[in-house]
């Protein structure tokens, strides 16, 4: 299929249009057109070059929600027309531990991620959903409830799995008092489902000016962080934080508000290693662990409840011709609160 997009060219560059053919439609693959395409961080620590080696051009994207354009022979649980959803990966080796257990994100051998990875077969590399149109196996394919915004589904395809598969593996519900660090996109989806689980929710953040929007998702309570006093009266009160945020922060102040045997979960992805205290972590028994997005089976079971729920992202959808500006926005953490790609918008040079 020939498909228009926007791709990072070469190191330190701009994102720039791009056209390309995706792979043919194989006997278990769904060719999608694209509707809309969220703005991960992740993109920009991509195409920036901030994670290591990038196979150019670079096509990011991995928050994806378009119709069903043809299925492969194969496919029975798809058909032409419907509304689907792609995320964060597109392939696992499906023989390991993890991949036979439902949990193929955490493929022994590494997830294939929508984009910047080998395609399991070797034949070239994945190119992501900024783009008109992905040809993706079924197994790595969802179905969006048409009752959602489309647009603002989207971003559940990475942040929306990121923030809903902790609060569920850790037990946030009615009784719970859950942290959220950092109110961009995966943190506001956190609150959203967090909320909609029934937990208490207080979101810790840099920026003051986000408060009104916080309390307005659901939370209970909004700690403006640059005043370092705050950390003191909430000492030992919360049962599981998730960090969402993207550059390095210290996270000591945050361990000493869990209570016994909670949990810190990190899901944001600075590149730089984070100091600890020991005797923080030895006081209360307290646990650090880490999450990535969440396998394909409960990315639809999130979809099913952010559809029960009609949650969605708070998003600010934009012509593909802003994206260089949208990343800017993004790293200064001025969105409000997930820019989404308006796909018919991708155009040629
Ligand atoms: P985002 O929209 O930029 O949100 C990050 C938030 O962190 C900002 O809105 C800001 O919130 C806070 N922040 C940013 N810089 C900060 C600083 N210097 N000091 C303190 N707080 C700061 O990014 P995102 O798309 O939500 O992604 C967040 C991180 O998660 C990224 O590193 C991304 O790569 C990673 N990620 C991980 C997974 C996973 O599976 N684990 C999946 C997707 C993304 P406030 O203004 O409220 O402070
Ligand atoms: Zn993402």
């Amino acid at each position: 299929m020939d498909v228009v997009g926007s791709a990072v060219h070469g190191e330190r560059e701009k994102l720039a249009p791009l056209e390309f053919s995706t792979r043919d439609v194989g006997p278990a693959d769904v060719a999608v057109s694209i509707e809309w395409s969220g703005v991960c961080h992740s993109d920009i620590h991509t195409g920036r070059s901030e994670w290591g080696e990038v196979m150019f051009p670079c096509v990011p994207g991995h928050e994806i929600v378009g119709r069903v354009l043809e299925v492969g022979s194969e496919v029975t649980k798809f058909s032409v027309g419907q509304r689907v959803g792609v995320g964060v990966y597109v392939d696992s080796c499906r023989e390991c531990g993890p991949c036979l257990a439902g949990m193929s994100n955490y493929c022994a051998k590494g997830m294939i991620g929508t984009y910047n990875v080998p395609e399991r077969d070797g034949e070239g590399y994945t190119l992501g959903g900024y783009a008109s149109g992905i040809v993706v196996d079924h197994g790595y394919v969802v179905t969006v409830p048409e009752s959602l915004d489309p647009a603002g589904a989207a971003p559940l395809l990475c942040a929306g799995i990121t923030l809903y598969s902790p609060l569920k593996e850790w037990g946030a519900g009615p009784g719970t008092k859950v942290g959220i660090i950092g109110l961009g996109g995966l943190g506001h989806m956190g609150v959203k489902f967090a909320k909609a689980l029934g937990a208490h929710v207080t979101v810790f953040s840099h920026s003051a000016s986000k408060k009104e929007d916080a309390l307005a998702m659901g939370a209970d309570d909004f700690i403006v962080t640059t005043d370092e006093s705050v950390f003191d009266t909430h000492n030992q009160q919360f049962d599981l934080i998730i960090n969402t945020v993207s550059a390095p922060i210290d996270l000591n102040p945050y361990l000493e508000l869990l209570g016994l045997d909670s949990t810190l979960v990190m899901v944001g992805l600075a590149p730089e290693p984070y100091p600890i205290n020991a005797p923080t972590m030895l006081a209360q028994r307290r646990r650090i662990a880490g999450s990535m997005i969440g396998p394909v089976a409960q990315l639809q079971e999130m979809l099913d409840f952010a559809g029960e729920h009609n949650i969605v992202s708070d998003v600010e959808v934009i012509k593909a011709d802003y994206l260089n500006e949208a990343w800017d926005r993004v790293v200064d953490s001025d969105v409000r609160y997930r820019f989404v790609i308006d796909a018919s918008t991708f155009a040629t040079a």
